[in-house]
């Protein structure tokens, strides 16, 4: 497996790549790698010729307030981790070789970027929109591999590939979930043992909504609310949102007519995390 810091020896190695006919696959992360991302890697494993991995803390995509410095590195066990999947090269650039100092040009994708997690985190999305621009034209993958975990990281990046015309497809992957239905996260890991099982409450209560979605409710603002409830229930979780959007369009909706996302962002204790569910109308 081959590692590059550098910018311009990943481009040479894709170059050479691409010149005997290879497809590549990239998996774009920030490392503290889980099964989560092991299942992106595999699947691009699948449907790739030669996977590549990113492994960036991005610190245009952190608040002022948000735990850039804490966030978990953990760089050896990656290693071992993509090697074992069978990645073929990790792409780990260092801040300035991303941002030399004099860097100022910001990729922004306007009206999906002002719910859900955009309005909690304002600078968030044009921090990840700018820096996949950037990978993508480092890496210039056929396939990028993302979460739905993320589900409007997912709508965002479909939305700016789609408006730029870039050359690649974005493949979507489902959430994965610890045994006791926990999404793998690296933020998991600031958890206390008492605020992890706390966390359980997340799943819970969007299982809760996919139950009402397949006896026939089809009030979306019952449904939302009875979401709320249930996390309300749990002392430990200081809800940020629990919101409904159509999925992919992340409009406002009323009526169960067609997918819709119910999305939840919770803080136990410092740590913040996400979790979501596609809900469909009954029969379908
Ligand atoms: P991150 O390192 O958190 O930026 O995540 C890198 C990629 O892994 C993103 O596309 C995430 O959506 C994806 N990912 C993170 N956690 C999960 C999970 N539990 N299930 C599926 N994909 C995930």
């Amino acid at each position: 497996m081959k590692i590059f810091e550098k910018v311009a020896d990943v481009r040479e190695f894709v170059t050479n790549a691409k010149r005997q006919g290879k497809v590549i696959g990239f998996v774009p992360t920030m490392g503290a790698l889980h099964e989560g991302h092991l299942t992106l890697m595999r699947e691009a494993k699948k449907q790739c010729d030669v996977v590549i991995v990113s492994i960036f803390v991005n610190p245009t995509q952190f608040g002022p307030n948000e735990d850039y410095a804490a966030y978990p590195r953990t760089w050896q066990q990656d290693l071992e981790l993509c090697q074992s999947v069978g990645v073929d090269a990790v792409l780990h650039p260092d801040k300035d070789e991303m941002y030399p100092e004099d860097w100022g040009t910001w990729v922004e994708v306007e009206g999906l970027t002002g719910v859900l997690c955009g309005r909690s985190r304002p600078t968030h999305f044009r921090g990840v929109t700018t820096v996949v621009t950037k990978l993508f034209n480092i890496v210039q993958p056929d396939k990028a591999f993302f979460g739905q975990k993320d589900a409007q990281q997912v709508v965002v990046l479909m939305k700016m590939v789609r408006d730029l015309n870039m050359p690649l497809e974005i493949v979507v992957v489902p959430i994965v979930r610890d045994e006791d239905g926990l999404a793998k996260s690296s933020r998991n890991g600031y958890l206390t043992a008492e605020q992890r099982k706390a966390a359980l409450v997340l799943r819970r209560a969007l299982n809760r909504a996919d139950v009402l979605a397949r006896q026939g409710e089809s009030n979306v603002d019952f449904i939302q609310s009875a979401v709320r409830a249930c996390i309300e229930l749990e002392p430990l979780a200081d809800i940020d949102y629990v919101e409904a959007y159509t999925f992919p369009g992340l409009q406002p909706v009323t009526e169960l007519q067609q997918k819709v996302l119910i999305a939840v962002a919770a803080k136990f204790g410092t740590t913040r995390l996400i979790d979501n569910i596609i809900i469909e109308p009954a029969g379908r």
